[in-house]
């Protein structure tokens, strides 16, 4: 059996998630590609998608699993539960997974977003006992699943489920003591079942790289680099996953983990500094997952809308958000943040449990 704790020696994992888009708003196949190309070139394996991240299967197969020997990467892949239902079963999910990833086998097969929603509708459709099966047939190689609820609950899950072989959490410096995402209580659990982690939004959605340099005062170096090796530095760690859209971003993570180094005494004051000066401004915690906005009859695009009051809160141009604003509502591409009608179907969707109605309540006063 492969160790999986030193599977992924490079530590740093592609996440196809925020990938480049062209001026139509399609992903950018041919930047794509050339930067899928680096990252092997370098030496990295790790890729990861899911059912739910619209187009990312189909382009890992055009960019990637296309290009390149099956054996020169690994993919990780997740069947989302909530798209389940009588007749679109997960033996249908699975098999148009492989048809749109080309691939015939998954290396990394996850349970997407588990929480206490979620985790019902696993049981329901009995999903665990057939990625089992898949695993037995050789359809994937290990089986984990992404989890945003709890400490407890993630105990529970753990006991009940011993064939889980690792766990993607989120786990960042600023979320690490949030009472909301408690990244720190769920590493520990982790831990205590010794099993490898995989983590996602060691950049918490892009916040923490774009900061303004009245926080980032204490950083010797760029504000990402400090939040990705903070993460990639704790034991038991598998995968730190970046949504990379740029050439520039990838050049930057792969010289940063060419090769890896934990951050120092001092650097770890550094980061607890700065996290005490984000704490302070009272930013919101969106990951700009995007999960709540297929949900939203309004068609509010809430993570831009989020992503702006965030720059008013964290940049010096307070005039830029402002503007922002007024172009998304103008290009067509978000409802007013005062036309929400607080159904509230956002707020189910959101893994970050964020009261979305209440931080749009003033969205449209601050940003006009
Ligand atoms: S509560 Fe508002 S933002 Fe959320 S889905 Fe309903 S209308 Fe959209
Ligand atoms: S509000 Fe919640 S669901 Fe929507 S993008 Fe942000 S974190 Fe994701």
């Amino acid at each position: 059996m492969d160790d999986l704790f030193q599977l992924n020696k490079k530590r740093l994992g592609f996440g196809l998630m925020r990938l480049p888009k062209d001026g139509n708003g399609k992903i950018d196949l041919k930047e794509t590609s050339a930067m899928a190309d680096r990252f092997i070139e370098k030496g990295f394996t790790y890729f990861d998608t899911a059912y739910m991240y619209q187009g990312s299967e189909e382009i890992f197969r055009e960019a990637i699993g296309s290009r390149h020997p099956r054996d020169s990467y690994t993919l990780a892949s997740k069947m989302a539960g909530w798209a389940l239902s009588d007749d679109f079963t997960p033996e249908k999910m699975f098999e148009e997974q492989l048809r749109r990833t080309g691939l015939d086998y998954f290396d990394f097969y996850l349970l997407h977003n588990i929480n206490k929603e979620h985790v019902k509708l696993y049981d329901k459709y009995d999903v665990w006992s057939y990625c089992q099966k898949l695993k037995r047939d050789g359809k994937i190689r290990h089986l984990g699943f992404s989890f945003h609820d709890t400490p407890e609950l993630l105990d529970k899950i753990l006991s009940e489920h011993p064939e889980a072989e690792f766990v993607q959490l989120q786990i960042n410096y600023l979320d690490w003591t949030s009472p909301r995402v408690q990244s720190g209580g769920i590493y520990e659990v982790a831990r205590k079942y010794n099993k490898p982690i995989i983590i996602m939004e060691p950049v918490k959605g892009g916040l923490l790289s774009n900061l303004q340099p009245q926080i980032t005062e204490p950083f010797a170096n760029t504000p990402a680099s400090y939040a990705l090796r903070f993460a990639a530095g704790l034991d038991g760690v598998m995968a730190i996953l970046s949504g990379m859209s740029t050439m520039q971003q990838l050049e930057e993570n792969v010289r940063l983990f060419s090769p890896f180094q934990k951050l120092s005494e001092d650097e770890m004051k550094a980061v607890q500094e700065v996290k005490k000066r984000i704490e302070s401004l009272q930013v919101i915690e969106c990951t700009s997952c995007r999960y709540c906005t297929p949900e939203c009859p309004q068609k509010i695009a809430i993570p831009d809308i989020f992503r702006m009051l965030n720059d008013e809160a964290v940049m010096n141009n307070k005039e830029k958000p402002k503007n922002d604003y007024k172009a998304l509502i103008a290009d067509g591409k978000s409802g007013r943040a005062s036309s929400c009608i607080k159904c509230g179907k956002c707020e189910k969707a959101c893994p970050q449990k964020l009261p979305i109605r209440k931080y749009l309540e003033n969205a449209e006063d601050s940003l006009m």
